[in-house]
């Protein structure tokens, strides 16, 4: 079996969104840009991963998966997924380390586990650890812009279908209308529903605190990104003086990013996301820092994937139901059992594209970087 790469096909969508979607920074999401990766090895196999962004930066990542990564990739032994990740690290490493780089490493890494577990006849949340296929589950709204009763109709829509955790944004104009949403959502989920906040870092460090004192009556499971990623000794300023237990991790693209986390912001749950720290290997290296500490390893977005790395990985995560509407375009939506997500049992990432679905939202025609040239 020659497992060397000869092709990689790189592909971006621009998919609008059904509803504009806002949070505290990031302005109103109408599009959701999906970046694709498929790599060929000689013996015919494929393997297909991907990564995706808010509506903005796709054009960059394929350029550098298609300009630096791909000719990178071409003749290599695919079968040597953790040297062709720390090889890939140091060939963009001037211009890399984290953000954009960070992104399409992840897109390649999770081609690279698509063809192992298809390979090895195994599904992901076996590769990830095998200690569960299912884990806890919760739908995250993107709910910033919802009037009251948007905010509580989308709230009912999550429980009814079969979600037993639900998250809102915070960060409105003032800490009273943050704290009259929380109230009025956990007024309408009831004592047992578990319920989550995340600011997407509307406040510095003091606002938080203050934050964090008025949210404490309503029972929250996390308050996610109070403040910017990049101040990690801020988070645990906030810690020490609520004891509100903090996530975050969805911004942080690398390894060290993790480490930093680790030994200066006091979390109680971390969130790494396959699709921008480097993929499952990525996702792996940084659940492996936390999960010895008892920090349980969650996920952000994609859990169409991260179902089975959370499920299989050896820490009891949440694994968060995103509101970018992707499960229209693969071929499984994401699966509920007792409100806990089921992953897939089909050998490889257990993420099949519904490709002519997409195709309308291709953004350019079809391109790739083989051996030929
Ligand atoms: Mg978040």
């Amino acid at each position: 079996m020659n497992t060397s790469i000869v092709d990689v096909h790189t592909q971006l969508f621009r998919v609008p969104l059904r509803e504009a979607m806002s949070d505290a920074r990031h302005g109103a999401h109408t599009h959701f840009e999906l970046v694709t990766v498929t790599i060929r090895l000689a013996d015919g196999s494929e393997g297909t991963g991907y990564t995706y962004t808010g509506g903005k930066g796709g054009r960059a990542i394929r350029a550098i998966i298609e300009h630096e990564l791909a000719p990178f990739l071409i003749g290599k032994d695919a079968t040597g997924i953790d040297a062709i990740y720390d090889g890939m690290w140091w060939h963009i490493h001037y211009v890399g380390r984290g953000g954009i780089t960070a992104f399409a490493m992840s897109a390649v890494d999770i081609a690279l586990w698509d063809l192992k577990g298809r390979r090895e006849a195994k599904p992901l949340w076996r590769l990830a650890g095998g200690a569960n296929r299912t884990a806890r589950a919760y739908r995250g709204g993107i709910d910033l812009n919802f009037s009251l009763e948007q905010l509580l109709g989308s709230i009912e829509s999550y429980l009814a279908a079969g979600f037993n955790a639900v998250k809102i944004k915070v960060g409105q104009p003032t800490l009273d209308e943050d704290v009259a949403r929380v109230e009025v959502v956990r007024r309408l989920i009831g004592p047992d529903t578990t319920f989550m906040v995340d600011a997407n870092y509307a406040f510095d460090v003091p606002q938080a605190i203050a934050a964090a004192q008025a949210f404490a009556p309503y029972d929250l499971l996390w308050f996610e990104e109070p403040i910017e990623p990049d101040d990690y000794l801020g988070h645990a300023k906030i810690a020490d003086a609520t004891g509100m237990p903090l996530a975050m991790g969805e911004n942080l693209h690398t390894v060290h990013e993790f480490g930093y986390a680790l030994a200066q912001s006091k979390l109680s749950f971390i969130q790494p996301d396959a699709s921008n720290c480097g993929g499952i290997t990525g996702w792996l290296r940084a659940a492996a820092l936390f999960g010895p500490t008892g920090v349980p390893v969650c996920s952000h977005g994609m859990q169409e994937l991260h179902v089975s790395l959370v499920a299989g990985f050896p820490s009891d995560g949440w694994v968060e139901a995103h509101s970018f509407d992707i499960d229209q375009y693969t071929t499984r939506p994401l699966a509920l059992k007792e409100g806990r997500a089921v992953a897939p049992e089909e050998p490889g990432v257990g993420v099949a594209f519904d490709w002519p679905q997409l195709m309308p939202f291709a953004v350019r025609p079809r391109e790739s970087a083989s051996a030929s040239g």
